[in-house]
């Protein structure tokens, strides 16, 4: 069934440095809208955008005879709230054998990590689809047959540079990266990726943080920020049952969970040297997925003989399928409330509006 990318947006709360530097609040958010003032233009009509899900930290605000609005009390985001929303439909959608995407997008800073992942004490999306992942099989697993066979699988990876790192391997800090390839029926695949079963979430949870740790001896050894590397968390979900005619059948899911690098231009990061390059190889996957948005919505609006070029960069390969092909996708774009960071914020919402027009069409995997 065709449908299109589901997409939420996501405001954090000030931090320590735009409260230093007496930063405004620029955003508002009432019922499905989003709006954003221009400081430097704050009598000009502010822009308005709608999305499926708006996620608020703050209480409510009020307008401030300058303009700007003054946040009420602040109320942090609930990973809860944003976890029944997204990540239930995932969940639900894995156990009927559909593949699954959620990505987030975002400036550095702006909460796509918090948002994907979380920290122990306050989990993000994957951990919490893995605990109810594992939660909805243990149940399942007391009323199924005996020959039912219920696997998950963990792969872990990092797109830095245009090169693709197995975070799962303890040669993910070797040179080179792993090279992707196509199939011809289940499209681009990286070639050895490590898949660890996994049959608890605690398990889970320790593979993520092996994955972590390679990250940060592989970014060590380049003397890269990992502000500039997209982490993809793959779990495939397989249930072999047998149906009513006594037929064994598998369904399989893959649930995709990306987080992207930092969608900060990098000529306003001041970068020279590797720092430059690293830049432009962010950029360019980066800006492949820009293009592939645009082309994609040009698409779904109606124009003809578009080419959605999705072979130019390693990030677009591996989310092929994701914006454009066998996927339920929902992407999460991350935001800072602040005036200081209007450029970035006003890029992100354009992002995010070009998204939300773009269709994919997903199929039960059944064999
Ligand atoms: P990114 O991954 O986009 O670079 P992070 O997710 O690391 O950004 O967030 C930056 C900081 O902001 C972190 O300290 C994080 O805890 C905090 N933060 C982000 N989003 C929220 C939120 N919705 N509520 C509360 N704190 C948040
Ligand atoms: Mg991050």
């Amino acid at each position: 069934m065709t449908e299109t990318v589901k997409v939420a947006v996501r405001v954090r709360p000030f931090n320590s440095r735009e409260i230093n530097r007496n930063a405004k609040l620029i955003i508002e958010m009432s019922g499905n809208q989003t709006i954003i003032k221009d400081p430097e233009n704050m009598k000009a009509e502010p822009r308005k955008f709608a999305f499926d899900y708006s996620y608020w930290s703050h209480d409510g605000f009020k307008e401030r005879a300058d303009g700007y609005n003054e946040p009420a009390s602040s109320k942090y985001a609930d990973q809860k709230k944003v976890f029944d929303d997204l990540g239930r439909g995932v969940l639900e959608n894995a156990w009927k054998g559909y593949n699954c995407s959620l990505f987030a997008y975002g400036q550095t800073g702006s909460g796509k990590s918090y948002s994907i992942i979380g920290s122990p004490g306050n989990k993000g999306i994957v951990p919490l689809v893995g605990e109810e992942l594992f939660r909805g099989l243990e149940e399942k697993r007391k009323s199924a047959a005996k020959d039912a066979d219920f696997q998950v699988h963990l792969s872990m990876m990092e797109i830095y540079n245009e090169q693709v790192r197995d975070l799962l391997s303890s040669k993910a800090a070797v040179k080179g990266g792993l090279r992707v390839r196509q199939h011809p029926a289940k499209g681009f695949y990286v070639e050895t990726l490590t898949s660890s079963p996994v049959n608890s979430f605690s398990h889970i949870e320790a593979k993520m943080n092996e994955g972590t740790t390679n990250r940060t001896i592989a970014s060590t050894n380049m003397n890269a920020t990992s502000s500039r590397a997209h982490t993809i968390v793959a779990m495939t979900f397989t249930q072999k049952e047998k149906n009513e005619a006594g037929q064994s059948m598998t369904k399989t899911s893959i649930i995709n969970i990306v987080d992207l690098a930092g969608s900060e231009r990098a000529d306003s990061t001041g970068a020279t040297g590797d720092r430059l390059k690293e830049g432009s190889a962010i950029n360019k996957s980066l800006s492949t997925l820009g293009n592939c948005i645009k082309a994609l919505a040009d698409m779904a609006g109606g124009k003809k003989n578009v080419l959605v070029p999705f072979r130019d960069s390693v990030l677009t390969k591996l989310l092929n399928n994701a914006l454009g092909g066998n996927s339920k996708t929902v992407m999460v774009a991350a935001l800072s409330p602040a005036d200081i960071n209007y450029e970035e914020t006003l890029s992100t919402l354009k992002f995010a509006d070009r998204a939300k027009a773009i269709k994919t069409s997903a199929v039960i995997n059944e064999s």
